[in-house]
């Protein structure tokens, strides 16, 4: 990693009340396996080490914005692509069980193979759709957080993630600017399936200053059965 990459790292992730220093190795390979994934998988549209660094790997770390992931917790990432927030995640906070959810079978390959040679083995993919993983017994109701980031609008985020948590789970959902109209569907959505939004935290990403808000769902009741709806359905009618 050049040395701008680096230092970009390492502020950024002080920001977030991380310090980099001990995992500037794990990083670099990181970058470096995600630079030749690239080639064949198309994982990240970013090109320079820098907006990797920055739009990746310090975007991820602010998941970590309110404590909510500290201690051997059971963590799934929806939606995870060449995997993030889960590796930036698992490098700076190894107690965490992470099982990231992809629906694009190439882009698990990718994370299961990145997280062997990373030498992460609490990171265990699956691939799949979230509207039928989330009606598998051996993940449905299992799981103490849902993070996400960068894959659906609130109401979606909601329905396709609530069914994994547990009771008193937490989902935690890194998203650009929120409307008020997606934050009220939203708040609806997950009162439908057994949620409600505890936290709403508008903040700007370190060094490049982007809009960025973290919201947190907790699991306050049982997920009707009928949720998730079959697949496609929460994306092409979300429940508000
Ligand atoms: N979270 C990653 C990130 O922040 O870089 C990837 C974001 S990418 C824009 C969205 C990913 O979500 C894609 O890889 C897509 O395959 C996955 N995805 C979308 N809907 C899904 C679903 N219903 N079940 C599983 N994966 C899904």
């Amino acid at each position: 990693m050049n040395e701008e990459a680096t230092r970009l790292l390492t502020e950024g992730a002080r920001a977030t009340g991380v310090d980099a220093a001990p995992h500037l190795g794990a990083f670099a390979d990181l970058l470096r396996l995600l630079q030749e994934g690239n080639a064949r998988h198309n994982l990240t549209a970013l090109k320079t080490e820098e907006d990797i660094v920055l739009k990746h790997f310090v975007d991820s770390l602010t998941c970590l914005r309110g404590g909510h992931l500290q201690g051997s917790l059971r963590v799934l990432d929806l939606g995870t692509g060449g995997g993030f927030p889960t590796f930036p995640l698992a490098i700076v906070q190894p107690e965490l069980q992470i099982t990231p959810v992809d629906a694009t079978r190439k882009k698990i390959e990718y994370v299961r193979a990145t997280a062997e040679a990373l030498n992460l083995p609490q990171i265990t993919p699956r691939s799949g759709r979230a509207e039928e993983l989330g009606r598998d017994p051996e993940l449905r109701g299992t799981f103490d957080r849902v993070v996400v980031r960068a894959v659906a609008a609130l109401p979606i985020l909601a329905e396709l993630a609530l069914p994994f948590l547990k009771s008193g789970g937490l989902l935690i959902a890194q998203k650009g600017p929120i409307t008020p109209e997606e934050l009220n569907a939203g708040r609806r959505a997950a009162r439908e399936v057994g949620g409600a939004v505890r936290e709403v935290d508008p903040f700007t990403l370190p060094v490049t200053g982007d809009d960025r808000t973290l919201i947190v769902i907790e699991k306050v009741a049982a997920t009707p059965e009928k949720y998730p709806r079959a697949v496609g359905i929460p994306n092409s009618k979300p429940l508000f």
